[in-house]
């Protein structure tokens, strides 16, 4: 996923409050922004580099569409995968990616909300399983990798908790909220072949600004 201005902080979103939705599990109770640790067992320094290792897919392209396979094995070649998507992501001013993007069918994704800060780890998310949503949703604007230059307003729920593997195979679970958790939301779409834009509900803004940047909207696939 980009953020288009990298938006000075994830309490700038703007919320909208919508109560009594599909969401239906107990609401998660909301907390000021975690500090986030991971083990660096992954060294990549957040630079851009002229090319990139991994070549994204886009919009169109049919990798998008296909669920990603869940990831048997935390190995080093999986390891050298997350670098490489690591070092695309930052290359190309992202601040999320998910395996689908550079063609790769693996429930395996990357989210760094905090690029411009060398110190703040970024997070390693493989097999990653949403296990609760909270009832409160959040409008904010995203934008991906895949669908460069359109930039759309989502509704997501503001806040859920995610299980997952960590790129050392220990598993882990995280409660996240603002940024985090609409990166982690728009990345594991991808992982089940859905793309931002199916969720986008202003069809006059989508239509405008896919044919701006090039993209059709026979693309799209709504998501009910
Ligand atoms: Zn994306």
């Amino acid at each position: 996923m980009t953020v288009p201005y990298l938006e000075a902080s994830a309490s700038c979103y703007n919320k909208d409050v919508i109560a009594n939705t599909d969401c239906a599990n107990t609401p998660i109770k909301r907390s000021n922004p975690i500090q986030i640790t991971m083990p660096a067992v992954i060294e990549v320094e957040k630079k851009k580099l002229k090319t990139p290792p991994l070549a994204i897919s886009h919009l169109g392209d049919r990798v998008l569409r296909q669920p990603a396979k869940r990831v048997s094995k935390v190995d080093n070649d999986l390891r050298e995968l997350v670098r490489q998507m690591l070092q695309t992501m930052y290359s190309e001013d992202g601040i999320g990616l998910a395996a689908p993007q550079v063609a790769v069918n693996k429930q395996l994704l990357v989210v760094d909300s905090d690029p411009e800060n060398a110190a703040a780890p970024p997070l390693v998310l493989i097999n990653p399983k949403i296990t609760r949503y909270s009832n409160e949703l959040a409008k904010g604007q995203e934008g991906c990798l895949s669908i460069p230059g359109v930039y759309l307003d989502v509704v997501r729920p503001a806040a859920i908790e995610v299980s997952f593997k960590d790129e050392t195979g220990r598993p882990r679970t995280l409660k996240v909220n603002d940024l985090v958790a609409r990166v982690i939301q728009h990345e594991m779409d991808h992982l089940n072949g859905v793309m931002f834009v199916d969720r986008v509900e202003n069809a006059i803004a989508l239509n405008q600004e896919l044919q701006k940047h090039g993209f059709s909207v026979k693309d799209v696939s709504k998501v009910s």
